[in-house]
């Protein structure tokens, strides 16, 4: 299987697409065709574990890995993870599911493929003969950098270094990140917010110069963002994991379709459900679920993407972006895989902050995608409402697409197809608003929150997020956006 960029151009083999992370023009690396994955396919994988239904899918994308090499990558991973399943679906009623990805060693969803993307790396460059240092460079809008802090520490011959916004992280999140052990990892604070980041981190990539600096010393960039193709390939796998969980507990017949609802920030993990569908995963709709930073929302109503307006931090940080990278290659499949049209509105995003796409386009990305958001109050409605009906307690993130789902449920009370719901994070790692949002109730420090979060709910608190408290700050460092390269120059030397 070969990987084609969306600006055209280049045509690689997938170990090079995960090794580049971005291609030469800067654009994403997609495969030049999906799998097509058949019944025989999905009846195979009803059988299987976690770990073996996501080497079944890792392999379809990537034919040059060696399968069992796959296999035991993700034994290894997903075991990893806390208790029997590592993405256990849970059914809060009738219809209603929740798909939790929070079980990994970080507590949220970035764990599913960022305890995977190291051994794709690592092999990827064994089978491209690369010999240099590989430098993994994070932006992260907080879950990102430290499922890759702890997917990456000690990798040999992997260097990690992760930029985050300075007040753009929970506190938790920011405490994961600082306190992160291992000897090969740096993590760097940067005044702005998380697109001011990334959009930095993506100059980097692009840039002649950086990249000759670094050559000099015998370095070669990676990415473990959403925009490698490493990160999104274990995505695609829950989706279908999350089919056959449905058939074989007997809530659906196979074949029959599912909607998700997805909370989303880069749209990386919708894009996932997307891939999947494009494969043959029989999903209907997918809800694409906002916080009050709604530009998704508005581009799926509106066909325009328009990124100046104002930026607001919500209690779901990680959905905190405007500039969601990953539409690129939803775009690029609906202008019918058209790579200079592609570049062009990219171009034009970065130019002028807007793009906007044909009434046909858009009434094609309608066809299965429509988008919701919830605003502050809403957020904490639609968690409160779900503890007290049912009991469960959901993040903030989640409590998002909770609020989308709902509405969708409301306005279409007569469809019944089944909606899962796609639960980015463990409610202990945003302790103080998911606490605000159960009980009312505020507390300043997040250890406070954890416990009396606890006292609420009875859920088991996570063993590292309760450990952080006694963990040396190692990370202190504050940087402005310009000073980023020289920090880097700084951690490889
Ligand atoms: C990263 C993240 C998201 C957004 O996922 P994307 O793939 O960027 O759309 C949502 N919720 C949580 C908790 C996350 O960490």
């Amino acid at each position: 299987m070969k990987f084609i960029s969306t600006r055209g151009g280049e045509k690689v083999t997938g170990a090079e697409a995960i090794v580049k992370g971005l291609s030469e023009n800067g654009g994403l690396y997609v495969p030049e065709k999906f799998p097509a994955f058949t019944q025989a396919d999905l009846d195979a994988m009803l059988g299987m574990s976690y770990p073996e239904r996501a080497a079944y899918v890792l392999s379809a994308y990537l034919d040059e890995y060696d399968k069992e090499g796959l296999k035991d990558a993700c034994e290894k991973a997903y075991a990893k993870f806390e208790g029997s399943d590592p993405c256990p679906l849970v059914k809060i009623k009738d219809g209603v599911y929740i798909l939790e990805l929070f079980h990994g060693p970080t507590c949220a969803f970035k764990d599913m493929a960022l305890t995977v993307l190291p051994y794709l790396l690592r092999t990827g460059c064994d089978i491209c003969g690369i010999k240099e240092e590989i430098l993994v460079l994070v932006a992260t809008s907080g879950d990102t950098g430290k499922a890759a802090l702890e997917g990456f520490k000690d990798a040999k011959g992997i260097k990690v270094m992760v930029f985050y916004p300075d007040d753009g992280v929970s506190s938790m999140q920011k405490l994961q990140m600082c306190t992160q052990e291992g000897s090969n990892v740096n993590v760097v604070a940067v005044k702005g917010n998380f697109d001011d980041c990334q959009t930095a981190v993506k100059e980097i990539f692009n840039s002649a110069e950086c990249a000759a600096k670094l050559k000099e010393r015998s370095i070669r960039l990676s990415s473990a963002n959403s925009i490698n193709f490493g990160r999104l390939a274990p995505q695609i796998a829950y989706y279908f994991s999350a089919y056959c969980d449905l058939v074989t507990s007997e809530q659906i017949q196979m074949g029959e379709g599912v909607d998700f609802c997805v909370p989303t920030g880069n749209f990386g993990n919708i894009l996932a459900a997307y891939y999947a569908k494009l494969m043959g995963l029989p999903v209907r709709r997918l809800h694409c679920a906002s916080n009050m930073n709604n530009v998704l929302t508005d581009f799926l109503a509106k066909g325009e993407y328009n990124v100046n307006r104002e930026f607001y931090k919500t209690t779901s940080p990680s959905m905190d972006i405007l500039v969601s990278s990953n539409l690129e290659r939803l775009l690029f499949e609906i202008s019918g895989r058209n790579a200079a049209l592609t570049a062009e509105r990219m171009a034009k995003l970065k130019s002028d902050g807007v793009y906007a796409i044909t009434e046909e386009e858009r009434a094609k990305i309608a066809e299965v995608f429509d988008g919701g958001f919830a605003d502050e109050d809403e957020v904490v409605e639609a968690v409160y409402d779900v503890f007290c009906d049912t009991g469960y307690t959901m993040d903030t993130h989640t409590g998002c697409a909770m609020k989308v789902a709902n509405d969708w449920a409301y306005k279409n009370k007569k469809d019944t197809t089944p909606m899962v719901i796609v639960s980015t994070a463990n409610p202990y790692k945003f302790p103080q608003d998911v606490l605000y949002c159960v009980t009312g109730n505020d507390v300043r420090d997040s250890f406070k929150g954890i416990k009396r979060l606890h006292a609420a709910t009875a859920m088991a608190v996570p063993k590292s997020l309760s450990g952080l408290k006694d963990k040396p700050i190692r990370f202190k460092v504050s940087v402005n956006k310009d000073k980023m390269f020289d920090e880097v120059l700084a951690f490889v030397k």
